[in-house]
């Protein structure tokens, strides 16, 4: 197949058609008049076979995954999705797999409203990069350096599941099959969380994606708005399928090696944010209208020697570096 029926096959109309969209696919360029009274967030995530992905991986999942952590980024920034462009490298152009994928890009961009405007094709070991664009109301933004010492620290749905799935798929624990199931799911068609994100605009002080693993996230946001944070390891959200893997290898649950991939595991997509004691109700309020769950997990604390600390009943743990590694390329 040549670039351009690919292009043409499986890359055009792909999600809904914005007013805002005055150029798509097919011109050197796409061109976009954005409303006015609004800003755009801009971020793109690469996803490499091997590195993020194992190459038999479904295509369709994978189509999803690449919108997903994309999308994610947008959820964290309170963004509302609305366009996406996609460098595609593939090693040959094996129609039925362009199909699947293809499939699976427009029933997910469809679910989130993102259209998919422009992109490149290269020929080369599979590769995905993905632009995501999102409008914001003007200077509202959930940006990492809004965290303000007294706020409570809050996570969404459940941490590690992923991880527990990446552990299944390397043969590194067994589980039953729907906490499997469920684990390898997260794993790979992870959920971003925009509804949500966006109706934080007005609440939350600061925000980020858990992506690499929660303490080493959250240690953006000690950087960025100069303060620490405590997290009670006690309140840590764990899915049954975690607690199952508790049980089943008879792990002490109170040790920091038991909740390494809470802690660390990276590729959850779940947001961890910041907001004032008194906006409590709102927070669990408009959880619960997006029928999402939500955790308290700790709080702001004035800028001390470490950024992050981690509580048991009050008393803080004392972190070995090997408690807190998440995953960073290069390292
Ligand atoms: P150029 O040579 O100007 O870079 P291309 O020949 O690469 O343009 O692409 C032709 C058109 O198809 C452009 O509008 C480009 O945005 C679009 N396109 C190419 N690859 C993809 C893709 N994987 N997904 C979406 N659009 C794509
Ligand atoms: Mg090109």
């Amino acid at each position: 197949m040549a670039e351009f029926s690919i292009i043409d096959q499986f890359c055009r109309d792909i999600g809904p058609k914005h007013s805002s969209t005055k150029l798509d696919i097919g011109d050197d360029a796409a061109i976009i008049r954005p409303d006015h009274g609004t800003e755009l967030a801009i971020s793109v995530d690469t996803m490499v076979s091997g590195v993020h992905f194992f190459e038999d991986v479904c295509p369709k999942r994978l189509a999803h995954k690449i919108l997903a952590v994309n999308l994610s980024d947008m959820a964290a920034m309170g963004a509302s999705p609305k366009w996406a462009t996609l460098a595609l490298t593939l090693p040959k152009a094996d129609p039925e797999w362009l199909a699947a994928f293809s499939n699976g890009l427009k029933t997910s961009a469809k679910r989130f409203g993102l259209q998919l405007i422009g992109g490149d094709t290269t020929q080369g070991p599979l590769s995905l990069s993905l632009t995501v664009i999102g409008t914001l109301p003007l200077s509202k933004a959930l940006v990492r350096s809004g965290a303000k010492v007294g706020d409570d620290v809050y996570v969404t749905n459940t941490l590690g599941d992923a991880a527990l799935g990446l552990a299944l798929l390397n043969g590194k624990l067994e589980l039953s099959p729907d906490s499997s199931a469920h684990a390898i799911d997260a794993l790979e068609t992870p959920e971003p969380r925009n509804e949500f994100g966006q109706s934080l605009l007005d609440i939350a002080t600061s925000c980020l994606d858990v992506s690499d693993g929660l303490i080493g996230d959250i240690e953006h946001i000690c950087s960025q708005s100069a303060v620490s944070i405590e997290i009670d390891f006690e309140s840590l959200p764990l899915s049954s399928a975690y607690q199952e893997y508790i049980n089943a290898n008879s792990l002490d649950p109170r040790s920091i090696s038991t909740l390494n991939y809470a802690l660390n595991g990276g590729d959850d997509y779940e947001l961890a944010f910041t907001a004032a004691p008194e906006d409590a109700a709102k927070v669990f309020n408009r959880a619960n209208e997006c029928e999402l769950s939500v955790t308290r997990v700790g709080q702001i604390i004035e800028r001390e020697s470490h950024k992050v600390y981690l509580c048991s009943n009050g008393a803080r743990l004392n972190l070995e570096s090997s408690d807190t590694k998440s995953f960073e390329h290069f390292s």
